[in-house]
C-alpha cells in the first residue's frame, strides 16, 4: 500500500469518526464522548495531512506553536461567561483561515496558470472561498462585539440597508464573474484587483449583513454564521481538494443549517423574516409593557412558599451562566425532592447566549437528564405547577411574546411561567434582558421578585431550607 492510498484511508477513517461523533453530541447521554471521538479524527486528519506530503515543517511546527500559545492562553483565561462570545470569534477565525487558504492558492498558482489554463473547479472554490470566508469572519466579529455587549446588541437600521446590501452582493457576484475569467489572463491585475475588490466588498457585508439584526435574534444569527464558516472550509476543501477539509466543512455547514432552522423555529421566524426585515428592533421598549409594583420577598419568605410545594420547575437563563448558579440550583433541587417536591427544569431553546447553553451548564452540575424537559412539554403543564422559579431568565419568559403585538419579540414562543400558581424571579434589579425590552412578568399578581445574585440569592434559600431541617 502506497502512502497516498494510507492517507486516504485516514481521511476516511477521520471522517466516518466525525459523523460519529456528531451524531453523539445530539444526546446529552453521548455529547462529551461525541466530543472526543470527533476530536480523536481531528487529530488523524491533521497527522495524515502533515505526513501526505512534502512540507517545510519549520512552518508548520511555528505556525503550531504561536498558534496553539494564543489559544491556550485565551483558553485559561476566558471566564465560563465569556464563552458564547468566543464561540463567536472561533467560527469567525475559521471563516478567515478559509479565505487565507484560498488567496495563498491563487497566489502560489497565478505564475503557472497566467502560462497555461487555470482549473475552473479551483479558481472558483478560492473566490467562494473568499467571499463566505470574509463575511464571516467580520460577521462573527461583529457577533462577538454585541454578545459581549462590548457594541449595543440592539439593530442598527438605516434608510436603503437592503438596497445596499444587495448591491454589495451584486458587485461581489460581478467579481466572482471577472476574477474566473482573467484567472489565467497573463496580465495578472485582470484577476488580481476583482479579486481584492472581492474580499474587500466580503469584509464589509459580514458588518453590514449582521448590524441590522439585534436583540433576541441574535441565536439565530450565530447559528448561520457557524454555518458559513463550515461551507467557507468546504470550498478550501475544493481549493486545495483535500477531501477530509471538504467532509468536515460539509458536516459543519449543514448541522449549522440545522440549528439555524431550530433557533427560527424557536423564535417562529423565518430565516428570510429574521435577515432581512430588521424586525427585532423597532421597538426597544417593548411596546406597552405595563410597569406596576413588583413584590420583593426574602429567601425566608420563598423557603415557606417551597417547603409546601408539592412541583416546582426551574427556568434557567442567561443570569444563572453569569452568576454560575448552576451547582447551587442542582442542590436546591436535591433538597426539594427530599422534602417530596417533584422536580424539573424547563430550557428554552435560546435562553443564555449560545445554542444549547443552559444544557451545558445544567449537565455540568449532574443535573439529572431525565428532569429537563423542553418549553413544548411543560407549557402544557404550567397551570399545575406550584411554583416556577426563573433563575437569571428574563426574554425567554416574557409575556409581551405572547400578549403585546407592539412588542419586538411578539410571536417568539415562552416558557409561560406565569401561568403557574406561583413564580419567583432572582434576578439584580427590573432591568431588561439582551433583547432591551421590558418585562410585565415581574408586576403580575403571581411573580415575587427575590433581588439579587442567582448564585447567593439561591444559596440563602438553601442556608434557610438546612436551618430548618
Ligand atoms: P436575558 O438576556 O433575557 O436576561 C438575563 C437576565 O439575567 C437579565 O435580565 C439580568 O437581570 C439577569 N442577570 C444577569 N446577571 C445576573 C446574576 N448574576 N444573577 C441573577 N440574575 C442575573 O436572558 P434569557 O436567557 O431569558 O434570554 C436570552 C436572550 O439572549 C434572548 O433574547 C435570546 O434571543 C438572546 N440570545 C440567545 C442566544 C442563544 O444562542 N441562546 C445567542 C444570542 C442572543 P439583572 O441585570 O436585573 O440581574
Amino acid at each position: 500500500m502506497n502512502q497516498d492510498t494510507l492517507v486516504q484511508l485516514a481521511y476516511i477513517a477521520a471522517s466516518v469518526l466525525f459523523i460519529f461523533g456528531l451524531k453523539m453530541l445530539s444526546s446529552q447521554r453521548t455529547a462529551k464522548r461525541g466530543n472526543v471521538v470527533s476530536a480523536a479524527g481531528m487529530l488523524i486528519a491533521v497527522i495524515a495531512t502533515l505526513i501526505g506530503q512534502d512540507m517545510q515543517y519549520q512552518w508548520i511546527i511555528l505556525g503550531i506553536l504561536i498558534g496553539g500559545a494564543v489559544g491556550a492562553t485565551a483558553a485559561l483565561r476566558v471566564p465560563m461567561t465569556s464563552m458564547p462570545e468566543f464561540v463567536a470569534l472561533f467560527n469567525g477565525f475559521g471563516g478567515m483561515a478559509s479565505l487565507l487558504v484560498g488567496w495563498a492558492e491563487y497566489q502560489r498558482n497565478l505564475p503557472v496558470w497566467a502560462e497555461g489554463e487555470a482549473p475552473y473547479v479551483t479558481v472558483i472554490a478560492i473566490a467562494i472561498a473568499a467571499l463566505i470566508g470574509g463575511l464571516t469572519f467580520t460577521g462573527s466579529l461583529i457577533a462577538y462585539g454585541k454578545l459581549s455587549e462590548t457594541i449595543n446588541s440592539k439593530a442598527v437600521l438605516y434608510r436603503g440597508q437592503q438596497i445596499v446590501n444587495a448591491a454589495i452582493v451584486a458587485v461581489a457576484l460581478i467579481c466572482i464573474v471577472v476574477f474566473v475569467i482573467n484567472a489565467d489572463n497573463p496580465a495578472i491585475a485582470a484577476s488580481y484587483a476583482p479579486f481584492l475588490i472581492l474580499v474587500a466588498l466580503a469584509l464589509v457585508l459580514g458588518v453590514l449583513a449582521t448590524i441590522p439584526i439585534g436583540g433576541a435574534d441574535m441565536p439565530v444569527v450565530i447559528s448561520l454564521l457557524n454555518s458559513y464558516s463550515g461551507l467557507a472550509a468546504c470550498a478550501a476543501g475544493f481549493v486545495i481538494m483535500n477531501t477530509v477539509l471538504i467532509v468536515a466543512g460539509s458536516l459543519v455547514g449543514a448541522s449549522g443549517m440545522i440549528l439555524t432552522a431550530i433557533m427560527c423555529k424557536a423564535m417562529n421566524r423565518s430565516l428570510g423574516n429574521v435577515l432581512f426585515s430588521g424586525f427585532g428592533a423597532v421597538v426597544t421598549a417593548g411596546g406597552t409593557a405595563k410597569q406596576g409594583e413588583a413584590k420583593p420577598i426574602t429567601p425566608e419568605d420563598a423557603y415557606y412558599i417551597l417547603e409546601n410545594a408539592r412541583s416546582v420547575v426551574f427556568v434557567p437563563g442567561y443570569g444563572m451562566a453569569a452568576a454560575q448558579a448552576q451547582h447551587v440550583v442542582r442542590e436546591l433541587g436535591e433538597i426539594l425532592e427530599e422534602n417530596g417536591t417533584e422536580v424539573k427544569y424547563a430550557v428554552h431553546p435560546v435562553a443564555g447566549r449560545m445554542p444549547g447553553h443552559m444544557n451545558v451548564l445544567l449537565a455540568e452540575a449532574n443535573v439529572p437528564y431525565e428532569q429537563l424537559v423542553e418549553m413544548d412539554e411543560i407549557n402544557p403543564a404550567m397551570e399545575s405547577v406550584d411554583v416556577a422559579i426563573v433563575i437569571g431568565a428574563n426574554d425567554v419568559v416574557n409575556p409581551a411574546a405572547r400578549e403585546d403585538p407592539a412588542s419586538s419579540i411578539y410571536g417568539m414562543p415562552i416558557i409561560n411561567v406565569d401561568y403557574a400558581r406561583t413564580v419567583f424571579v432572582l434576578k439584580r434589579s427590573l432591568a431588561s434582558g439582551f433583547a432591551g425590552i421590558e418585562n410585565d412578568l415581574f408586576f403580575k399578581e403571581n411573580t415575587r421578585m427575590l433581588f439579587g445574585d442567582a448564585k447567593s440569592s439561591v444559596q440563602a434559600v438553601i442556608n434557610e431550607m438546612k436551618e430548618d431541617a
